[in-house]
């Protein structure tokens, strides 16, 4: 019997029965911005192929004055309806089922022309949103509801009605938000009558048999949100109004503590959306950093919810609940909650894909076909962009042999993995190394391929990566200087007092790992809890300690310097770059920019600033750990290239500025499509 009888239970709503208890919640993809609606049909048919019970598409505004931003998805017109049914009809071709998010942004919407129930700015947004009128609010539930209508004629099996993470709905209900004195605000029976009535007039307009979900804020993470009382209260009374099925959702936008990122814990927030069940009739779905099937089973087996709502793995992988019944979720192609491709691109105003499978949202070409002649490949390295240049080609029938120095595969993923809150990067190389074993790929550790190794291959892949860049300035003997490798290797007897010479990814990283060394607060629920000032809604509004975060003491003292004079921390990505600043500001770490570096002695670093070189400082550290960034690794590609082999460069040794795991596994997976 299968070990997820929880996760693979069939759900009857009365008028449609779900296959299992699994959702593919609502995701901002950028395709519907692009127009190309075969693509759209083709991102979410190849998911309903995988056998996910419900997929919720990405947020379609109701309205010019709800879109997230001038030109982003809505429906509106006849020609939308057109463009969804494309959708639609090749998702129930594939057997799947699929709801619309009808998404109203509020004051959230990047436009001038953004309306909320009070003229109260967002830190997210430079626009003051309209207080909208009485006639004004009269026309956004009308619109709503002729969205759902729409979606209805356009085939959706439901619409999931947005009314969390702070969007429109949202603010409503809460008093941080809601001004307002009129019957639409003041008592909490005004402030839910907004969702209460798009709800009821939803449900009046689609008739009982199509899904309504309604996704409720369970826990806002602002001040002044929402209190359990109220969330209990706003629920029952969306399922009277009508609703088939509550979905969670999880802190405002603008809210300060991480809800998605990797250094959540697993399944952070199941217990906030187990507290609601047995309050009402309607099914719960949980969701938030839930990326396995066994995580997922749990959530359930514990009670937390009726069904698991998981959205980027199935960027990461669209056949995630198929793998579960073919007996083959070790295949499953782990998310980890990187956001580098997905939420990362959006607010970059580019394409989703997703790190671990850039074939995401770019299905057609993707497509893995059977190479036409059986080729014998060589890949040299099996750090990300050796591993997938590896099994892509491995999969479309090439022999593969893979060539590894150290005894064990993985590259640079070994230690991104060391740093307290990656823990992710363990089963990314868990996965990779199930992978080259069930594909037979011939794995060589502890080799150094030569030149001559490799002449008898059809092709070979230079994959060496990167070395740690050479620093020039003056390092005297007996410093207590190290390289990250030795750092995160364990091999440097790292003391108290720490200076980071680079803080770009790796120096950030570094930092983590030298003020977390006792513990990772990603593997303990409480402590991360405590540390963000996370407490039970049913203590404080929104759940937000009103002792804020509670302090943990450092483990070192680290500083962290660049010679930019930018803010430091500036390109980390764009929704995570926050978190990371955030966290190591908890631990006291300085950060200090526009430096130059003049000398490290025994007795710590000699600093200067300006061109002019003014201000020298000598700065007392008792290890200096240089994190300077790489140069590609390309003697052997150099060697290889008299020689009559075809060889290509991939990742760090092709290129190393600016190089990571996402560019590395694109460029891999891409060169071996093409062989
Ligand atoms: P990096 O991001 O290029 O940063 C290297 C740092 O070293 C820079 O901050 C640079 O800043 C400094 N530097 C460059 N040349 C120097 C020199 N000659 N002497 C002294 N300092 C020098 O490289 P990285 O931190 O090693 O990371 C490598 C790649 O992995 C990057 O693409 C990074 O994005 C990626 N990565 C990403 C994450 C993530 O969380 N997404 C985590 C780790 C790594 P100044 O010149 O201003 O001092
Ligand atoms: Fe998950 Fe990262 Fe892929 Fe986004 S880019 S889906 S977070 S693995």
């Amino acid at each position: 019997m299968s070990s997820f009888v929880n996760l693979l239970k069939p759900l009857d709503l009365g008028f449609i029965s779900l296959e299992n208890r699994v959702v593919m919640g609502s995701m901002h993809t950028g395709l519907e911005e692009l127009g190309d609606w075969e693509r759209i049909a083709e991102f979410y048919s190849e998911r309903a192929r995988g056998r996910v019970a419900l997929m919720v598409t990405g947020g379609i505004a109701p309205n010019f004055e709800g879109a997230v931003l001038p030109g982003a998805a809505s429906m509106t017109t006849e020609k939308d309806v057109d463009n969804h049914k494309l959708v639609t009809k090749s998702v129930k071709e594939n057997g799947g089922k699929i709801i619309m998010q009808i998404l109203h942004a509020g004051r959230y919407a990047y436009s001038d022309k953004a309306v909320a129930p009070s003229a109260v700015k967002s830190p997210i947004s430079p626009f003051v949103p309209e207080e909208l009128s009485e006639d004004g609010i009269k026309k956004q539930i009308f619109d709503i509801v002729e969205t759902a209508k729409r979606a209805k004629q356009a085939g959706y099996h439901g619409v999931e009605i947005m009314g969390s993470e702070g969007y429109l709905i949202n603010q409503f209900i809460v008093t941080h938000t809601n001004k307002r004195n009129d019957l639409w605000g003041g008592s909490y029976f005004n402030r839910i009558k907004f969702p209460i009535e798009i709800v009821k007039q939803v449900r009046k307009a689609v008739g009982s048999e199509f899904i309504i979900m309604f996704r409720l804020s369970m826990i806002d993470l602002v001040p002044n949100g929402s209190n359990w009382e109220e969330v209990v209260l706003l629920a029952k009374e969306i399922e009277l109004a009508g609703a088939s099925i509550i979905n969670s959702g999880i802190g405002w936008h603008e809210a300060r503590v991480p809800t998605i990122a990797t250094s959540v814990p697993k399944r952070a927030f199941s217990w906030v959306t187990k507290k609601l069940m047995g309050e009402v009739n309607i099914p719960i779905i949980t969701s938030n950093r839930i990326n396995s099937p066994e995580v997922a089973e749990t959530v359930l087996a514990d009670g937390c919810a009726d069904m698991v709502s998981m959205a980027r793995p199935f960027l990461a992988d669209p056949d995630f609940v198929a793998k579960i019944y073919t007996n083959s979720s070790k295949t499953i192609v782990p998310c980890i909650a990187c956001n580098q491709a997905c939420l990362d691109h959006t607010f970059s105003m580019k394409l989703t894909s997703c790190l671990v499978n850039p074939g995401a949202c770019h299905e057609k070409e993707y497509r893995l076909p059977a190479t036409k002649v059986l080729k014998s490949i060589a890949v040299v390295g099996s750090g990300p962009a050796g591993l997938s240049t590896a099994i892509t080609a491995r999969k479309r029938g090439c022999e593969v042999t893979l060539f590894e120095t150290q005894g064990f595969i993985g590259g640079q993923l070994n230690l991104a993995s060391k740093i307290p809150g990656k823990e992710e990067f363990l089963g990314l190389l868990e996965f990779y190394e199930n992978e080259v074993s069930r594909l037979e790929i011939k794995l060589r550790l502890n080799t150094k391929a030569s030149a001559s190794d490799l002449l008898s291959f059809d092709e070979v892949v230079i994959a060496t990566g990167v070395v740690p860049r050479e620093v020039e300035f003056k390092i005297s003997y007996n410093s207590r200087v190290f390289s990250y490798i030795d750092v995160l290797e364990g091999k440097a007897k790292v003391g108290n007092k720490v200076a980071i010479l680079g803080a770009g990814g790796i120096g950030f990283d570094v930092a983590h790992y030298l003020v977390n060394s006792e513990t990772s607060s990603t593997l303990n629920l409480q402590q991360w809890l405590d540390e963000w000032g996370v407490v039970d809604p049913q203590e404080a509004r929104g759940g937000l300690s009103p002792n804020g975060p509670k302090v943990v003491a450092p483990t070192r003292d680290v500083t962290l310097f660049q010679r930019k004079s930018e803010k430091i921390g500036r390109r980390l990505g764009k929704t995570t770059g926050w978190i990371h600043r955030e966290s190591l500001r908890k631990k006291n770490v300085k950060m200090v920019s526009g430096v130059n570096y003049e000398e490290v002695n025994t007795e710590g670093l000699i600093i200067s600033y300006g061109e002019e070189r003014r201000d020298v400082q000598r700065l007392k550290f008792d290890s200096i750990v240089i994190c300077a960034g790489q140069n590609s690794e390309r003697d052997l590609y150099k060697r290889l290239k008299s020689r009559k082999v075809k060889t290509h460069i991939v990742g760090g040794a092709r290129k190393s500025a600016e190089l990571d795991a996402k560019t590395a596994i694109e460029q891999g997976t891409r060169l071996a499509l093409s062989f």
